[in-house]
């Protein structure tokens, strides 16, 4: 059976998406450590949420009735590599999560909602852009039903889970972060102010 990318290998990517992201787009106001706490989390969390749609995912795997209700999650999105795993699927679950936040918004005064929210989508986006290197491919432009992948020459992607992924993708993408974060210090640092900005 084909499966996703490991988690920690999305987990790792979503991270270093959002610090790319941060580069080309400094934050130039200061956010505060409640917002930067909060949107990493949200960035992990969209970095495996396009795998809800597979009741094997880490998502579903803690709870036992979660594992029901992600086999039936799973069929009700249409099986792996579906929905979630495309752009109107990510706008989807970007509107649901703008109304999310909204919501919340009044409990956590102090947390900047259209940067968490942006930092959730880039999890998403990093999570579509890595299964595109995989043999399965991405179902991008849903509803047109086909799959893309880089290379589009299917033997020469990854096969997820193999060593490929675990000692070449992940460490790169774990060199990757160190290297960003090591280079942008101080501007990553200066991003995060603690006093409450209203
Ligand atoms: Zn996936």
């Amino acid at each position: 059976m084909l499966e996703s990318m490991t988690g920690r290998t999305h987990d790792t990517a979503a991270i270093t998406f959002l610090a790319i992201a941060l580069i080309f787009y400094p934050v130039d106001k200061g956010i505060t450590l409640a917002t930067a706490l909060v949107a990493i989390l949200a960035n992990q969390i969209g970095g495996l949420a396009p795998d809800i749609d597979q009741p094997t995912a880490p998502f579903w795997r803690n709870l036992p009735i979660f594992r029901i209700f992600g086999r039936f999650g799973a069929k009700l999105l249409g099986g792996h590599r579906f929905l979630t795993h495309s752009l109107l699927g990510a706008a989807l679950v970007g509107y649901a999560a703008h109304w999310l936040l909204k919501f919340l918004q009044p409990i956590m005064p102090t947390v900047d909602a259209y940067l968490v929210w942006w930092a959730f989508m880039i999890g998403i986006i990093s999570h579509l852009i890595m299964d595109t290197f995989t043999k399965e491919g991405v179902p991008w432009f849903l509803p047109l039903p086909f799959k893309l992948g880089i290379p589009p020459l299917r033997s020469l992607r990854l096969t997820t889970g193999k060593w490929v992924e675990n000692l070449v993708v992940f460490p790169l993408l774990i060199v990757l972060l160190f290297l960003i974060v090591g280079a942008y210090y101080n501007e990553i640092v200066s991003f995060i102010h603690t006093e409450v900005k209203r």
